[in-house]
């Protein structure tokens, strides 16, 4: 048995640490399944990488221009093999997976043109990209692009009808929110968007299907261009980058959609032809090859998690057992304070800034006050552990990321702790009956 005592220096109890091996043994299976799909993606990785004869030689970085830049052509490469993609674009001075949508979708849309969401409100953050929120400065409706919205997804079962009749002539996009973001509802799993893709192209067949793959990447063995879509768009301080990108977002799909979205990056003619990769080819490309086992050990930390607190009685979308298609761990509290606790425990837990309490602040873009912890090495990352939620009934935490299992356990021991410390929870001892 292992030394236990190190533990108290972070204040866990043996009752506390007890009731989360127990936890533990009964998930093995679980995590057996995770692990599974993590090999999987590895060798993916891996084998786009031998394919693409990725050398030392690619790291080096340009400036200026970038023209002629190897190391970036060849991430694309990869990027586009991984994720069965004619062509992809992998950029760090893609800021983020707003940027990353938002160029996808002003690339490929013009005046006249319907973008249509089939997952109900998009992304918090894509609001003000469409123009359904703020002053309308440089959104797509400011450029005459109609904007329309169906909620597809009832009690988890995909409504095609509802698809369907969404659709009209001038529906040139689809919108396809791959994670459940801040809301209740479930992921979409690769299967669903096969589905919703059928359906859409059965209506019209030059309809883009753009997926938002925030979240998703490597939680199943297939991505969503292998489910028929036309792009994905996603963040590397999320999933894709492994926890060592420091900054960056990639689009990868169809070879001229994805080269529209090149334009509206950079220039029209200049596309996907110029920038430079200033040296950040290496952390990119580790990033990807770290990539599938950062994901899964969030995976299994996000399942330890709904164990846990499933045990101690509050409520948890996903069930530790349920299948998984993003990183998102919802757990339900009954309280403000509660959930302030919680996520301070988090913090508390973390590498950095453990020092650090959040508090419930308005964020902008939000309708109430927000609380988010992060301990990270790289400023927002959320494949790094995060644990966030609006403070406002019900009181819902968004925990994900990790990187590594040990520093997910970590933080739920130091979060449930502060909860048990302050009366919140408590560890009910059941009399075998
Ligand atoms: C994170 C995320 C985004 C983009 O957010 P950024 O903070 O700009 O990276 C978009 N959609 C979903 C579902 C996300 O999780």
């Amino acid at each position: 048995m292992a030394d236990n005592s190190i533990f108290k220096e972070f204040g866990i109890s043996g009752e506390l640490l007890t009731l989360v091996r127990k936890a533990e043994t009964g998930i093995r299976d679980t995590f057996k399944r995770i692990e599974d799909i993590s090999e999987y993606n590895h060798l993916k990785v891996t084998r786009s990488m031998q394919k693409n004869r990725l050398s030392d030689t690619h790291f080096a970085g340009t400036t200026g221009y970038g023209y002629g830049d190897r190391g970036r052509d060849v991430l694309d490469d990869i990027y586009a093999d991984v994720f069965r993609a004619e062509k992809a674009l992998v950029r760090h001075n893609i800021v983020a997976g707003t940027h990353a949508l938002s160029i996808a979708m002003s690339g490929n849309l013009i005046s006249g043109d319907r973008l249509l969401s089939v997952t109900g409100k998009p992304y918090e953050t894509l609001e003000q990209v469409i123009g359904l929120r703020g002053n309308g400065k440089g959104s797509l409706a400011q450029f005459g692009i109609e904007y329309a919205q169906v909620d597809s997804i009832c009690n988890g079962i995909i409504d095609t009808g509802k698809i369907r009749q969404a659709i009209t002539s001038d529906t040139k996009m689809v919108y396809v929110q791959r994670s459940r973001g801040y809301s209740w509802r479930r992921s979409l799993s690769v299967e669903d968007i096969a589905v919703i893709t059928e359906v859409i192209k059965g209506v019209k067949d030059d309809i883009i299907v753009l997926v938002d793959n925030c979240y998703g990447e490597f939680a199943e063995e297939k991505e969503p261009v292998e489910a028929g879509a036309d792009l994905v768009a996603g963040s590397l301080i999320k999933n894709p980058g492994g926890g060592i990108a420091p900054t960056g977002g990639y689009v990868a799909g169809n070879a001229e959609y994805v080269e529209n979205a090149a334009c509206r990056l950079t220039s029209p003619g200049l596309g996907s032809d110029a920038g430079p990769s200033l040296g950040h080819n290496r952390l990119l490309m580790q990033g990807l090859f770290f990539a599938p086992h950062a994901v899964s050990e969030s995976l299994k930390g996000a399942v330890l998690c709904s164990a846990v607190m499933k045990k101690l009685g509050f409520i948890t979308s996903p069930g530790p057992g349920e299948k998984r298609h993003d990183i998102i761990q919802a757990v339900r509290f009954k309280s403000r304070e509660e959930l302030v606790t919680f996520c301070q425990g988090i913090q508390s837990g973390s590498p950095v800034n453990s020092f650090a309490a959040p508090e419930p602040w308005d964020m902008p873009g939000y309708d109430c006050p927000v609380i988010m912890a992060a301990g990270g090495f790289v400023q927002g990352s959320s494949i790094e552990l995060s644990a966030d939620g609006p403070v406002k009934a019900p009181y819902t935490a968004y925990i994900q990321g990790g990187v590594i299992y040990e520093s997910v356990k970590l933080g739920l021991l130091c979060a449930v702790q502060k909860l048990l410390d302050k009366g919140m929870a408590n560890i009910i001892r059941k009399s075998s009956i």
